[in-house]
């Protein structure tokens, strides 16, 4: 995988200006970046100092080879590896399959570098070769394409075939029942360790930051281990979190686990069917598995939603004492089971049935066992075939200081994002104290703001009502209000309207007093959840110059329309988190035990994180053009309000329907 350097480049650069002159050789008319510069001298000494940096970067800046490039280089001078963790698998293959290569191509620099994704991306050999898939179609087909092309890597998007996601489950081994490739019969032929070794070895790994938290959680968990920790990325001396405002929540899914009845449920038949063809019989354990289930329905199904207490798990510790005792009796069970024929096949699902059974007797002890402050635990219902069926979620409170300990002490990084800063010091620079506290992110480290290249005062205005306009609090009046002015901010635009909403509620209110309206108007009104997914909703947004999409909170990031097809953001309030959501809610008594408020020190940052997201969706070229409404009057009528809107981007801010319409005049939107 070694590029050398074409013969164009005389010598290897070792700076980022040095690159950009290599650029410019090979690029006719490169035009150097001067926030681009910025971020990437800033990331240059920060990595030859040793220390950490939070880096907003606005949309436009040319974020990853800006980011990517001085790591590297550094990483090279230093003789080390670094490793890029993005939050999306989007960005992720735009890395792969645009900015590397061109990095490679272009640059100069002479290196190596290795796409690892998670486990459950690569077919599994031992599922492929496995009875269950004896006669499944698709498992042949993926076969017979493995064994026709010898390179083939096993990911499931270099498949011909279309499989969907249940279908790949049965293809695929997630980490909850892989046995590890020491244990495994298949492991020296294993895809995804193979991927992972290619990895190890490169100069640069493209990774995503779920697969780096848990690369970090096991090498915590084998710390003590003669060998040396498990290492699923090998040693690293550097990391960069693209798309960094995500970090939070992927350390609390790779710290957190969940346990659910129907899994349990499931376990115990697979079980039994294993050990029925091998000739022993389970099947009692499978029924007294749905006897303990069923118990523990009658108790969590009620309780939706709610959180549940250390005191509450001792107060009803019997029916989960009987499920642990149930889980070792199946391993024991499991473990005799002589195996008739193929030794391999039979030894690969035994031992994957009793890492399954492993893992669920972990994750049962530990969330019988957490303490209140450390762990949140809740309960998740959703009904399957008319059935109600729970989990359990646990999540930690705070990340931050296991960041601290498995990463931040050891490894210098750098977190990039166009939103990190929620809100403005004293001084007007930007305020990074809320992703540096949720981080653990205090030591050894600088924070930079390399500003945007748009001009948002020629390039759009910002729309909040007067402060006589009813508050969201006055809901009525707000709510036939808010439909009123988002139909005359559409009929202003003329369309190409994204709608964002706080809750699927409100959103679907909207569009019930909204889509036949825009229907006679000749507008396309789209909805999220109408049974496409969020990528075709977007794709019809960006085709469609004469629709309107009504959106949820995974529409205020990540979606990149640029042009005339989206000129009008409009956010129906301010997105303040839910008060009754259990990591809130425990990071909020968190906060107050440490003396903080916290509606100033989680409540409006979260909120003002996820506003300047939104906001984001509104300019994302040099040419775009568009008015980005938020019809919470609180905005100008609350001290609060007024200083969040100072820390937005600055638009010019208006009251009057009428500059919106004054900005619209006269331009071709929509026609
Ligand atoms: S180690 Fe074995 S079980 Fe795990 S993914 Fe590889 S082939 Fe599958």
């Amino acid at each position: 995988m070694t590029v050398t350097a074409p013969e164009t480049f005389q010598t290897a650069p070792a700076t980022w200006a040095e690159v950009e002159v290599n650029f410019a050789k090979e690029l006719p008319g490169y035009e150097p970046r001067k926030p681009q510069q910025i971020m990437a001298t800033a990331i240059e000494e920060a990595m030859t100092e040793g220390r950490h940096l939070l880096c907003q970067a606005g949309c436009g800046t040319g974020k990853s080879l800006g980011g990517v490039t001085p790591m590297l280089l550094q990483a090279l001078e230093q003789e080390t590896r670094v490793v890029v963790a993005t939050a999306t698998k989007a960005l992720q293959e735009q890395y792969a399959n645009k900015d590397i290569p061109f990095l490679q191509e272009k640059s100069g620099i002479d290196f190596t570098w290795a796409l690892v994704k998670g486990r459950s991306n690569y077919a599994c050999q031992a599922k492929l070769n496995s009875d269950d898939n004896e006669r499944n179609p698709l498992a042949l087909e993926v076969k017979q394409e493995l064994a026709a092309d010898e390179a083939h890597d096993g990911d499931r998007e270099h498949f011909l075939a279309e499989i969907s996601d249940f279908e790949w489950s049965k293809l695929s081994s997630s980490s909850n029942e892989c046995p590890g490739k020491s244990e495994c019969p298949f492991g020296a032929v294993c895809f995804a360790e193979k991927i992972k070794e290619a990895g190890s070895q490169a100069d640069l790994v493209i990774t995503n930051q779920a697969m780096l938290m848990t690369d970090l959680v096991i090498r915590e968990k084998t710390s003590d281990r003669d060998q040396g920790p498990v290492a699923m990325l090998g040693d690293y001396g550097m990391v960069l979190f693209d798309e960094g405002h995500e970090l939070p929540e992927y350390a609390g899914n790779a710290l957190g686990t969940d346990f659910n009845g129907r899994g349990m449920v499931l376990l115990a038949k697979d079980c039994a069917t294993f050990a029925a063809i091998n000739g022993e019989d389970m099947q009692h354990r499978s029924e007294k598995m749905a006897e303990v289930i069923k118990g523990l329905n009658g108790l969590l199904v009620p309780l939706g939603g709610a959180a549940l207490t250390l005191s509450w798990f001792v107060e009803n510790y019997g029916l989960f004492a009987d499920l642990m005792d149930l889980l070792r009796s199946m391993r024991l069970d499991i473990h005799a089971v002589k195996l008739d024929g193929d030794s391999d096949k039979g030894n690969a699902k035994k031992k994957m049935l009793l890492t399954r059974i492993g893992n669920a007797l972990s994750t049962l002890e530990e969330m019988l066992v957490s303490e209140d402050a450390d762990r949140v635990r809740w309960v998740e219902v959703n009904e399957f075939r008319q059935e109600k069926h729970w989990k359990i979620r646990v999540a930690p409170v705070q990340v931050g200081p296991w960041l601290k300990r498995n990463l931040w002490d050891k490894v210098p990084s750098v977190v990039m994002s166009a939103t990190l800063s929620a809100g403005k010091n004293r001084d007007g620079s930007k305020d990074f104290t809320y992703i540096q506290r949720t981080l653990g992110l205090w030591d050894n480290v600088s924070s930079v703001d390399v500003g945007t290249p748009f001009d948002f005062g020629q390039q759009g205005l910002m729309y909040v009502p007067a402060p006589s306009v009813p508050s969201p609090k006055d809901r009525n009046a707000w709510m036939s209000w808010s439909i009123a002015t988002t139909l005359e901010l559409i009929d202003t635009s003329k369309g190409g309207a994204l709608l964002l909403f706080t809750s699927r509620t409100a959103m679907k209110q909207a569009y019930e007093a909204l889509a036949d309206r825009l229907d006679d108007r000749g507008l396309t009104a789209l909805m999220q959840g109408d049974g496409r997914t969020n990528r075709e909703l977007a794709k019809i947004f960006k085709e469609d110059e004469h629709s309107v999409l009504f959106a949820l909170k995974s529409f205020f990031v990540g979606v990149d329309v640029p042009g005339e097809a989206c000129r009008l953001v409009i956010i129906d309030k301010m997105p303040f988190p839910v008060p009754s959501d259990p990591i809130f809610a425990a990071r909020s008594l968190a906060e107050e035990r440490e003396g903080r408020r916290p509606f100033s020190t989680l409540s409006i940052p979260m909120m003002t994180l996820t506003l300047e997201q939104g906001c984001g969706r509104l300019i994302r070229t040099k040419t775009d053009r568009g008015v980005i409404a938020i019809l919470d009057s609180r905005l100008s009528a609350t001290p609060y309000g007024r200083s969040i809107v100072n820390s937005l981007p600055d638009f010019p801010v208006t009251t009057q329907l009428s500059d919106v319409r004054s900005f619209y005049q006269g331009s071709t939107f929509g026609r």
